[in-house]
């Protein structure tokens, strides 16, 4: 990518596309133009150097305009959430291929360089992922296809959208398959955060209000991987910069149950635990794992955070947000948003 030419960031007030234009800044790159849909002032991250629009990419003139003069889009707007989210709002991540399509459009119109879009471990046949001990899933394993409810379809189609793009128009396309994406600067509670940062939350919880007890969802046998942001971020430059034209994986192959992934929190916070499990909440695939030897073999990426640290900086931050909540409130407890849709306890993704 030229430092000099415009980047389009969709999706900019989100959680990893805001660290994608903090990114490319620190790249030096001098054109960015970032769109959400969110109101501006609820962005995760907000840079005043960036050229920031509050834009519903679902309608087609919205995404001409956004990508007007562009040279290179990072799509990753999409109304999506972890499993209690996108289990029970399905028409409202399928309405996501809205934006994808209308991008698309936009971005054959321009003549853009580059078009990249995020799709999902969610495409994955859920055959396939029926037990904890979880198969490594190769990019070929989406078909036959059978993808998760709603979301993962989205995903899989808007794949093969960018796919035809390409055959029948030479838009140059790049297609992400995300393995559980966490860090900070996103959704920690309201409904929509996913199993790492709610598991950091409750654990911050139990810490601040000294109750020492942690409500799971599932049996917490259920496994998944997790990718810290910052291993997903080169990542996605990478796959931009790469002449990877056909979906590809980015994930870790460290693979975790929820039992796990809540005792290595609990130890980075520095508190003891009692379990206790909701067997009926959703949870997802009963277990998933990454394969991520394509990326490796073709342009030498891998992940270089360990679960560890990247929950370590995540907790870290989870308490910070949480903490002054608590200032000067006595014994009283804070209401932290935990509304129906509530968390999951294993990534959506
Ligand atoms: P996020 O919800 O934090 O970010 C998505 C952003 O898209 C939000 O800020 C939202 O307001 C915006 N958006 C939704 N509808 C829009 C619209 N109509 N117009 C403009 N903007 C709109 O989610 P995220 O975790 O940062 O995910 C980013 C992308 O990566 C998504 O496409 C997601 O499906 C994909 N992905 C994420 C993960 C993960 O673990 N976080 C895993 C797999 C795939």
């Amino acid at each position: 990518m030229n430092k000099n030419d415009l980047i389009v960031v969709c999706g900019a007030g989100g959680f990893i596309a805001g660290h994608l234009v903090k990114r490319l800044r620190e790249q030096g790159f001098t054109k960015i133009r970032a769109v959400d849909i969110k109101p501006i002032n609820e962005w995760f991250q907000l840079f005043e150097d960036v050229e920031n629009i509050s834009a519903d990419l679902r309608l087609r003139e919205r995404c001409f305009e956004a990508l007007t003069d562009a040279r290179y889009v990072f799509n990753l707007a999409c109304d999506m959430g972890g499993m209690g989210f996108i289990e029970t709002n399905r028409t409202a991540c399928m309405i996501s291929i809205l934006i994808n399509t209308h991008l698309l459009l936009a971005a054959k119109e321009f003549k853009v360089d580059r078009f990249l879009f995020t799709s999902s471990a969610c495409v994955y046949n859920t055959d396939l992922q029926k037990t904890s001990d979880a198969i490594p899933l190769t990019e070929d394993m989406a078909y036959p296809a059978l993808a998760e409810n709603g979301y993962g379809w989205e995903k899989l189609l808007s794949e093969r959208m960018c796919q035809h793009f390409e055959e029948d128009f030479g838009l140059p396309t790049r297609m992400v398959r995300l393995h559980n994406v966490y860090g900070p600067h996103g959704s920690f509670e309201g409904g929509r955060e996913k199993a790492p940062a709610a598991i950091a939350r409750k654990i911050a919880m139990a810490k601040l209000t000294g109750k020492h007890e942690i409500e799971i969802w599932g049996d917490g046998s259920q496994t998944r991987t997790f990718l810290y942001v910052d291993d997903c971020i080169r990542g996605l430059i990478d796959v931009m910069n790469s002449e990877i034209n056909y979906p590809i994986n980015l994930g870790s192959s460290e693979l975790v149950s929820i039992n796990h992934l809540v005792d290595i929190v609990s130890k980075i916070a520095g508190v003891k635990l009692t379990k206790s499990y909701v067997l009926d909440a959703p949870q997802g695939v009963r277990g998933r794992n990454c394969d991520s030897s394509m990326v490796f073999e073709e342009i030498g990426w891998a992940p270089e955070y360990t679960l560890e640290k990247g929950m370590g900086l995540t907790y870290q931050w989870i308490e910070e947000e949480l903490s002054p909540r608590f200032s000067g409130m006595g014994t009283a407890v804070p209401v932290v948003a935990d509304s129906e849709g509530e968390e999951e306890q294993l990534g959506s993704n």
